[in-house]
């Protein structure tokens, strides 16, 4: 360690609603929170565009702008915002240890875990020759280069149709391609790419392979069902089949399902170890809205209050 250890009552780790929302409550608590935002300040939220079912936004609000707004909130009552991500737990005895960033050590007495969930890739080797080069996982960060081009989405959630959806505004066609014949998006997004004219979905297809030179030209189909392969001349592809819960560190220290939702007792966030708090989509794959991932935040800060008041 190049530094001496910093003691604090409560360390949030991750900065999305859930980090943010258990922050206020923390501050307000006096429990001197110290956050740190970890890879991507502000989470999910801050890769996509409208967010219109927000409670307290009647005109909907840019993602970004939103988690702008939560951290200024945190910050007003007090909260110790900080870049850095955590690459180490020492979970076996209470105070808890972390190390920030390979070099900072943490003696925390209280840790909410709110560190979400990353997009998940396919897999295949292409994917990440191109990544940059034509791949992307995020339309609103990269849709803008392909304007006027012929993009590809994979996947069919909320997230894929979403993505199609944005992409569908600025490029000249947009397939949405799908291994099933139905799409698992809510209602309003189904309509919403239904609609669009330049949105082509091809069902019951999966990516075998990205081609192209430098950047992409193309994408390798296979029809699930007869085994057919076709391809589709696009300059860029994008990934969106779904998110992994960022549990990595915790792995052997903390429970979770068999892929990485940290695990927490019924009607609350405390973990398999007292005093760890686990909150928003690191701990939910069932619901994992924004709104939601801020409820959990909250009970995470008010768990973690009363769990030191009883210690006192
Ligand atoms: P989902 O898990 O809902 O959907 C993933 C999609 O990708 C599914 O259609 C799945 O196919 C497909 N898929 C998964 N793995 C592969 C693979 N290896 N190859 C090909 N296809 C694959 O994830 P989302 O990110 O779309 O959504 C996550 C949550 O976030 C949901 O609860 C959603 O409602 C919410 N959300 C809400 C939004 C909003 O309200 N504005 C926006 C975005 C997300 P299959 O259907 O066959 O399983």
């Amino acid at each position: 360690m190049s530094d001496k250890a910093e003691s604090v009552k409560c360390l949030i780790l991750g900065s999305g609603p859930a980090g943010y929302t258990a922050a206020i409550y923390a501050a307000r608590a006096d429990l001197k929170p110290v956050m740190y935002q970890g890879l991507q300040p502000g989470g999910q939220l801050t890769i996509t565009t409208d967010v219109e079912n927000y409670p307290g936004y009647p005109d909907g609000v840019k993602g970004p702008e939103m988690m702008v707004d939560f951290q200024k909130q945190a910050e007003r009552f007090g909260t110790d915002v900080r870049f850095g991500l955590a690459t180490a737990v020492d979970l076996s005895k209470r105070p808890f240890k972390v190390t920030i960033d390979e070099k900072h050590e943490i003696i925390a007495e209280t840790l909410i875990i709110s560190t979400g969930a990353s997009a998940k890739w396919l897999g295949l080797e292409s994917e990440q020759k191109f990544n940059g080069f034509g791949v992307s996982a995020c339309a609103t960060c990269d849709g803008f280069f392909y304007r006027g081009q012929r993009v590809a989405v994979a996947g069919g959630g909320d997230t894929a149709c979403e993505e199609a959806s944005y992409l569908s505004k600025l490029c000249k066609k947009v397939y949405l391609i799908h291994r099933r014949d139905e799409l698992r998006a809510s209602k309003a997004m189904q309509h919403r790419v239904m609609k669009a004219e330049n949105i082509e979905i091809i069902w019951n297809h999966i990516p075998k392979e990205i081609v192209g030179d430098k950047t992409v030209n193309g994408v390798i189909l296979e029809d699930v069902n007869s085994g057919k392969i076709k391809r589709l001349e696009v300059e860029g592809f994008f990934v969106a089949i779904g998110h992994k819960p960022n549990s990595d560190i915790f792995k052997g220290q903390l429970d979770m399902d068999e892929t990485g939702y940290l695990q927490t007792k019924p009607d609350s966030t405390q973990t398999s170890v007292e005093g760890v708090f686990a909150a928003g989509d690191v701990q939910d794959k069932v619901f994992r809205q924004a709104v939601t991932a801020a409820g959990t935040g909250c009970m995470a800060a008010i768990e973690a209050e009363r769990f030191l008041a009883d210690k006192e």
